[in-house]
């Protein structure tokens, strides 16, 4: 893969061997790099190999090992084999490891080979890196990232968490339900679940396993102790949900059907709306509805979100646990359709086909790849202009087409 006379390259005559293990199997070097004025170490490893024999499987150790003691992973991958199986485990692995991940495609000479290093970006480990170890082609570039991102991590406060669950923010006004709700959908469910330092320094989330993948409850300390907020506490509540909202990927709006959606639930519906963060609507307290108001109630409610569009909205009482048995099913389908991959062809045709139905005015979707999952994030790359509301159309119709549900869904452009 010429991972090692990238190495050099990258190392170049500022290369001082700080560090030389002689491993079982191959050497795990360790180079000091200065650019910029930062300096750190240069970790080359072994490779990662999907399968093979024992000696392979511990130069994968020796991998694994470099990154989870590594600042910043460098996934290197050559444009002369293609993408290749192996690729694919590593970049999981990397990825798995919450450490920001840079996708370096080596062995591209001349910029006739990049058209060809694109189909890497489905590897979900963002935008490839060009870089010819052998001529220095792309080096200095990639330093540069490398030491913005270094810097950005030393600067960060908030722990990054990237487990790959889906996180759901239960959110809404105070006595609304939200707690009550919480421990009957954990009580009932059988699955493992369990409290995990959260994103923020004095938050816990609580993840529960499913079988759809886990799902990170974010900031559920209160709901779990059962602390009350204090009366007087509203807006206090309420911003600690929109905290919450900023770090959630769904959120389940819980308001009091017997009171029905206030202003307060209309602030947050519209912030659900505008993190992009699709929603599923609990209407707790059901049973204190009167039968013949429910169709009343479902309508204002209905009217006063319409911020939320086709959120699916359920119907519970959390005392008795009525109905919260559709939550988690809910929640798990958006987990499921959260890390859903698009063939290529089959995006590319679906991209053809909605163009011919509507043209953009102003411009051309060439082709497309889906770049990640966790979110579906799809990268189009555009002749000419899309307007914002032609993206719009063409989230809406990959939505429809591939049945990703509610899920969040990431569009991006990239003009030829
Ligand atoms: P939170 O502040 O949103 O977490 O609300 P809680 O879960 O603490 O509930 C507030 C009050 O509403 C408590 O007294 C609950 O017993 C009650 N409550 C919660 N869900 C229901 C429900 O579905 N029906 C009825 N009648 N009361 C409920």
């Amino acid at each position: 893969m010429g991972k090692s006379s990238l190495v050099n390259r990258l190392a170049g005559r500022r290369v001082a061997v700080v560090e030389e293990h002689r491993g079982v199997t191959r050497d795990r070097k360790s180079v000091e790099v200065e650019w910029r004025g930062v300096t750190f170490d240069l970790v080359d490893t072994g490779g990662w190999l999907a399968q093979g024999d024992a000696l392979e499987a511990k130069v994968s150790e020796q991998a694994e090992r470099a990154i989870a003691s590594a600042d910043h992973v460098l996934l290197v991958v050559d444009v002369a084999t293609g993408l290749m199986e192996e690729d694919r485990q590593a970049a999981r692995w990397a990825l798995r490891s919450g450490r920001p991940v840079s996708l370096v495609v080596n062995k591209v000479d001349d910029v006739v080979h990049e058209s060809s290093g694109w189909e890497f970006l489905s590897l979900g480990a963002g935008d490839p890196h060009f870089v010819s170890a052998l001529h220095g082609r792309g080096a200095g570039d990639l330093l540069d990232h490398l030491v913005d991102s270094l810097q950005e991590v030393t600067e960060e406060t908030e722990i990054d968490v990237n487990d790959g669950a889906l996180r759901v923010a239960i959110v809404g006004r105070p006595n609304v339900g939200k707690s009550t709700l919480f421990n009957k959908l954990i009580g009932e469910e059988r699955s493992v679940v369990h409290d995990m330092p959260g994103t923020t320094r004095d938050a816990v989330d609580t993840v529960v396993e499913t079988d759809s993948g886990p799902i990170r409850f974010i900031d559920t300390a209160g709901m779990r102790r059962r602390a009350k907020t204090e009366a007087g506490l509203e807006t206090y509540a309420v911003l600690r949900s929109l905290d919450a909202l900023d770090r959630a990927d769904i959120a389940v709006l819980v308001i009091d059907a017997t009171v029905g959606a206030t202003g307060q639930d209309q602030r947050l519906a519209e912030r659900i709306a505008a993190a992009g963060c699709p929603a599923i609507v609990v209407l707790n307290k059901w049973e204190l509805v009167a039968t013949d108001d429910r169709p009343n109630v479902l309508a204002t409610v209905g009217d006063k979100l319409a911020f939320l569009g086709d959120a699916p909205v359920l119907k519970t009482t959390a005392t008795s646990g009525k109905g919260v048995h559709r939550l988690l099913p809910a929640l798990q389908e958006s987990a499921a359709d959260y890390v859903k991959r698009v063939p290529t062809g089959a995006l590319n045709r679906a991209i053809r086909d909605l163009q011919i139905k509507q043209p953009a005015p102003t411009g051309k979707i060439r082709y497309a790849v889906q770049g990640a999952i966790e979110p579906p994030t799809f990268t189009l790359f555009v002749a000419g202009r899309l307007p914002a509301t032609y993206l719009r159309y063409v989230e809406r119709s990959l939505r429809e087409r591939f049945e990703l549900g509610s899920t969040p869904l990431r569009v991006r452009i990239r003009v030829d």
